[in-house]
């Protein structure tokens, strides 16, 4: 049973103002990389207790350097392809490279999931997946509904990040039907924010990257297919909001405002620089043409809602771009 819980039964079923959700120890694997070091944040923030395992295969320690001298803080470097003997109340499993063509992608989906898995299972404790919103491949349905099944190459080159993260999606819902394991799903759609990493080769990153830079912003294909930007902060808000809501999912977690590839570049020139130059290169194979979540389920449900605007949020994160491009330390990284 968990501390919540515990502290629930002992007081008639009411959590007592003030305990609730305080001193949890919280597992959250991948925590060096740029959505798990904002989730850091706000969980100590709190005061639950944090554990981050993370083998920094795309994070960065400097991510989380803040947190170091903290004694509610830990940070082990461990690959969660391996095993480990850890007690914890929750678990926010957001381990995976960012690259969606390395097969690693696919091991640490499978195998990584599978100890997180056995570890909740073992501890009684509550594991959240981060999945991700191109479980619907290229969707023949618009906007997505997470009733919707997909479209999904599985032998193609982006196979191993979204078959990785259906078959960790699978594996969840079988330790949940089958071992009582408390799961949650939640589904992201493409998020930016501070912490990104600079040269991983998504979108927002890549053009606000060249428009600090001053090169040209590379737009892949014709620039017509869509994508739905979410800013980190109200991801972070969905997923604890997710962990401690009733609901298993899956639950799409995005922003529903929807721009072409062109239309994020006239945003980031408007941002960053009106007379950056904009560079049509081939696309990628099986590149999704649109891509925007209904979150009908996540408002209702868990009475989340994103927002910051795609040009609120954009200026935050090119704040943090220019200080890590530059070295300009007088600016603040979010
Ligand atoms: P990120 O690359 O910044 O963070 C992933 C972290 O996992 C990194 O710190 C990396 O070092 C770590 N990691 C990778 N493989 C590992 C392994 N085998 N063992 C231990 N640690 C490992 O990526 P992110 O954008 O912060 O994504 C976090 C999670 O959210 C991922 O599961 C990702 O699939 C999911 N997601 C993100 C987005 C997005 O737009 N950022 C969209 C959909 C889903
Ligand atoms: N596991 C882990 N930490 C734990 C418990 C299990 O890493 O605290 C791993 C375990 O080594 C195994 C996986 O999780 O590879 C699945 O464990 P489970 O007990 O569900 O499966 P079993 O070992 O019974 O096949
Ligand atoms: N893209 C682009 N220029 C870039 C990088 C990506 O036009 O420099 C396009 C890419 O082809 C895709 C969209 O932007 O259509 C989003 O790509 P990203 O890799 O950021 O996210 P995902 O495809 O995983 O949604």
């Amino acid at each position: 049973m968990d501390f919540y819980k515990f502290i629930k039964c002992f007081a008639g079923g009411k959590v007592p103002l003030g305990l609730k959700r305080k001193n949890l120890r919280v597992l959250v694997t991948g925590g060096a990389g740029f959505v798990g070091s904002h989730l850091v944040d706000r969980l100590i923030e709190r005061g639950d207790s944090v554990i981050v395992v993370d083998n920094f295969f795309t994070g960065q320690k400097q991510n989380l350097l803040h947190h170091l001298n903290n004694p509610k803080f830990e940070l082990v470097r461990h690959d969660v392809v391996e095993p480990i003997l850890l007690e914890v109340d929750h678990i926010y499993h957001l381990a995976c490279p960012a690259s969606p063509v390395h097969y690693k992608n696919h091991k640490t989906n499978v195998m990584g999931t599978l100890n997180m898995l056995g570890l909740a299972k073992r501890v009684g404790a509550r594991f959240l997946i981060t999945s991700t919103s191109e479980v619907y491949g290229d969707p023949l349905q618009h906007p997505q509904v997470e009733t919707y099944w997909g479209n999904v190459n599985p032998i193609g080159v982006r196979s191993c990040y979204d078959e990785g993260k259906r078959t960790a999606e699978t594996l969840a819902m079988d330790y949940h039907r089958g071992l009582n394991v408390e799961v949650r799903i939640a589904r992201i759609f493409n998020t930016y924010g501070p912490r990104m990493c600079i040269d991983d080769g998504r979108v927002v990153s890549n053009f606000v990257a060249q428009a600090l830079r001053k090169q040209p912003l590379t737009v892949y294909g014709d620039g017509k297919q869509t994508r739905s930007f979410q800013y980190v902060s109200d991801l972070v808000e969905g997923l604890m909001r997710l962990m401690e809501g009733n609901h298993v999912g899956p639950f799409n977690l995005g922003n529903p405002g929807e721009f072409t590839m062109l239309e994020l570049a006239k945003v980031v020139q408007e941002t960053i620089d009106p007379n950056a130059k904009i560079e049509f290169k081939p696309n990628t194979e099986d590149d999704p043409h649109k891509r925007k979540p209904d979150i009908s389920k996540a408002k209702q449900l868990l009475g989340w809602e994103p927002t910051v605007s795609l040009r609120q949020g954009l200026p935050r994160m090119v704040d943090d771009f220019r200080r890590r491009i530059f070295g300009d330390d007088k600016l603040d990284s979010g």
